[in-house]
């Protein structure tokens, strides 16, 4: 017996040795240090691709095999749900075990999940609803609109803005002081407005996840204190761009103060235009005098050439920590540089070598198109497409932000909560069902004066019997359709409710016309929004929820995370922003021309312009082993074409480590109002040296449309001509561009 007992300790204390192994052994001495500290505030602050996610998902690990923490204390919060998603993966991965047990997910994520749980206690109908960005604009449309205040003058966009910012500073409208400014005034007297149209319809904007459990916990000692003892172990990745909120929330968990985990780059901090505080980094070295700085500078992801470039770019700002990077990887490749004619030419060069990548045996999902605004993403997926190759966007309009799916979900929200008064707006005459401007006047002024939601609104004007005979009916099969629906779907899978749902709201039908604009794509669409309810589970906090209304704020929370093609093999494109904490073999960091890249809005503003430096050094570290830099001559954005000129970012990257790329010989002659600057041997310039080109002759240009000479001058390459289009004026050089005489 007592040989027994001896064995199993031994093999125990074996297990054990070999947990702390594993866990261990893949770390280089600073990060090993961070990984098996004792339990206080820790913070490390390290350079891109210097393994600080690695070393939190490790830290979770060894807390859990080596310190005995149950799974249940475990809170880590990442920035995006891919980056959420990735490190259950891997903490998964190194427990060999499911990491269901713990709370990791995004600060959205974790307080939605939250207020779920506590709903009353946060004076929230239990079946609330998530507005995502667009909805919350459009109730604040139609609060405008209710308060007779003209959108022209005053800007939803900008209402959403101040509304997003106060929460994000803590502040409600309460809070904030009356000023004598007339604007002040009318913002805040709508921000109130918009609070009590929140509350009576039971909706929840993405802020407001943040206040409202912030609040809840500051304000309920008994629940701040069950939280606290339940966290015992925080862990935060990405820390430069928390906000203030989210700082002073983690704080409330957190209040001796030894038990934060927190690891982040002031050199990426890329979302003080959202209110992220760098500061938040100080903050929590002088709120907690115990802390512990752990900093690693081995960089593991990218060649020697990419780190060099990043490393070079990064010196150019000047509120900076100070880090520095080396890496024992070669040099590898050069970065290469291609300045393309226009963004067609840029996207099909890109695709070319994406062909090439995957022709030598590569895969697909190893390569990024990275870009800085989403409007970008359109000329590449049509070079994707045409040349059928398998591509996700990354946010942009995602499946779940696209018209047909957001009609589909109102209809569903509405079967979850008829308050919800931006769901009711946005289908009660879509598809068109003769419900008239003049009704929804009547049912919007009701509902205001009686501070009732459209719902009740329609339903008194139809007992009243004040409408006209038409307007009433129709309004009454709008609202039987609901009744009708839910009746008849109530004991039906979440699947078969939404397949009745855009059947019997005729949306289905409505796509289905060939009339509709790309109407193929939204009827796949809407088939893809059965398949994923079908597929959709619950997770173990959503159990006392109904599948709808879990569904529902999957929707809105994760948009996009449920793609048909998340496992295949496929080019990923997405913003700069999105690729935070991501890698990829092969990346391309496109559109880097000033005024896009850094954006125009930054170019005036230090504070700003530096933050647009780190989004480039975000950039340049996403890539493992090889880097495609490219900018255009000329790009159409926003329905207007423009030249364009490089970025001052690539002028601040070190020669040596660039390549420029050759243009292609098959390039047709550039239509644009800027000589091409590749004149070499390999491609002769086809120049046209007599123009005749006459002042008063009409003529046509293939982008800008028909216009007339108003002024020549100069002569052969040099020559250029005034010509005056639709819009304005554009001077450009006749050589290199193609007019037809009309
Ligand atoms: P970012 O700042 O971009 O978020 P990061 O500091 O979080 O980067 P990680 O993503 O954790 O860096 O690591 C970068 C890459 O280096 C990953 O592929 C990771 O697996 C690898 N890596 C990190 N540390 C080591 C190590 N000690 N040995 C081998 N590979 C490592
Ligand atoms: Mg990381």
């Amino acid at each position: 017996m007592q040989a027994f007992k001896l064995y199993t300790a031994a093999k125990n204390l074996q297990s054990k040795i070999m947990d702390i192994t594993s866990i261990i052994a893949p770390l280089n001495d600073a990060q090993r240090a961070a990984v098996t500290a004792p339990s206080q505030a820790m913070l490390v602050l390290a350079g891109a691709g210097s393994g600080k996610t690695r070393v939190l998902v490790h830290r979770i690990v060894w807390q859990i095999q080596v310190n005995a923490v149950s799974p249940q204390s475990i809170l880590a919060v990442t920035f995006t749900n891919k980056a959420a998603s990735e490190m259950r993966g891997r903490i998964e991965n190194l427990l060999d075990n499911s990491a269901n047990a713990m709370w990791i997910g995004t600060f959205h994520g974790i307080a939605h999940r939250l207020l779920r749980r506590h709903a009353p206690e946060a004076r929230l109908p239990k079946d609330f609803q998530v507005l995502d960005s667009n909805d919350q604009q459009r109730l604040i449309k139609r609060l405008l609109a209710d308060l007779k205040i003209d959108e022209k003058e005053l800007p939803a966009k900008e209402i959403q803005w101040f509304i997003n910012e106060q929460k994000d500073a803590g502040l409600r409208s309460k809070d904030l002081v009356n000023s004598d400014d007339k604007n002040t005034i009318r913002f805040l007297r709508i921000y109130r407005e918009y609070e009590l149209l929140c509350d009576r319809s039971g909706v929840v904007d993405f802020a407001e996840l943040l206040l409202r459990i912030y609040e809840l916990l500051r304000d309920d000692e008994h629940l701040r204190r069950q939280y606290q003892q339940r966290f015992s172990q925080i862990h935060v990745d990405e820390f430069q761009d928390t906000n203030h909120i989210q700082y002073a929330w983690l704080t409330l968990l957190s209040p001796n103060r030894d038990n934060m985990f927190v690891v982040g780059d002031d050199d990426q901090a890329i979302y003080g235009w959202r209110g992220a505080k760098i500061e938040n980094i100080y903050k929590f070295q002088s709120e907690y005098p115990q802390h512990k700085i752990v900093k690693l500078e081995q960089n593991y992801r990218s060649t020697g050439a990419i780190l060099n470039v990043a490393n070079k770019i990064i010196t150019n700002n000047k509120g900076r920590m100070g880090k520095s990077l080396w890496t024992q990887t070669a040099d590898g490749e050069k970065i290469t540089v291609y300045n393309a004619y226009n963004e067609v030419d840029e996207a099909k060069y890109v695709v070319e070598r994406i062909h090439n990548w995957v022709s030598a045996g590569n895969k697909r999902a190893d390569v990024a198109i990275l870009y800085r605004s989403n409007a970008q993403s359109r000329q590449f997926e049509e070079q994707l497409m045409l040349t059928k190759t398998p591509y996700r966007v990354y946010g942009g309009l995602r499946f779940f932000d696209r018209a047909e799916i957001k009609n589909a979900l109102a209809y569903l929200r509405l079967l979850a909560n008829r308050n919800d008064d931006a769901s009711f707006d946005r289908v009660v005459n879509t598809p068109t069902r003769g419900i008239g401007l003049k009704t929804l006047d009547a049912i919007r002024e009701l509902a205001h004066e009686q501070k009732i939601s459209l719902w009740a609104a329609a339903n008194s004007l139809i007992e009243r019997q004040v409408l006209p005979n038409r307007a009433a009916n129709a309004l009454f099969n709008f609202v039987n359709l609901i009744e009708q629906l839910e009746r008849k779907t109530i004991n039906l899978t979440l699947g078969q409710k939404v397949h009745f749902t855009i059947e019997d709201s005729t949306l289905m039908a409505f796509y289905s016309q060939d009339k509709v604009e790309k109407s193929a794509d939204k009827v796949d669409n809407l088939k893809e929004l059965v398949n994923a309810a079908n597929a959709f589970k619950r997770d173990n906090s959503e159990e006392d929820l109904s599948e709808l209304t879990a569904f529902l704020s999957h929707a809105a929370l994760e948009s996009g995370e449920l793609q048909a093609d998340e496992f295949d093999d496929c080019v990923q494109l997405m913003t700069l922003h999105t690729a935070k904490g991501l890698e990829f073999r092969l990346v391309f960091l496109v559109g880097v021309e000033e005024g896009l890249f850094p954006s125009q809005q930054s170019v005036n503003n230090t504070g700003r312009l530096e933050e647009e430096r780190r989004l480039c050094y975000v950039g340049i570290t996403r890539a493992m082993e090889k880097l495609y830099i490219t900018h255009a001559e000329s790009r159409r954005l926003y329905g207007r074409e423009t030249p364009a000129s490089k970025s001052r970012f690539l002028r601040e990257l070190p020669k040596e480590f660039l390549e420029e790329a050759r243009p292609k010989s098959d390039v047709s002659r550039p239509i644009t109002a800027k000589a091409p600057i590749f004149t070499t041997s390999k491609l002769p310039p086809e120049i046209k040296t007599d123009s005749n080109y006459q002042k008063g002759q009409r003529v046509h240009h293939a982008t800008f449309g028909s216009g007339t000479i108003s002024s020549i001058e100069g002569e052969g390459t040099k020559e250029r001509a005034l010509i005056k289009f639709r819009d304005d004026s554009r001077w450009l050089m006749t050589a290199y561009t193609e007019l037809t005489v009309l």
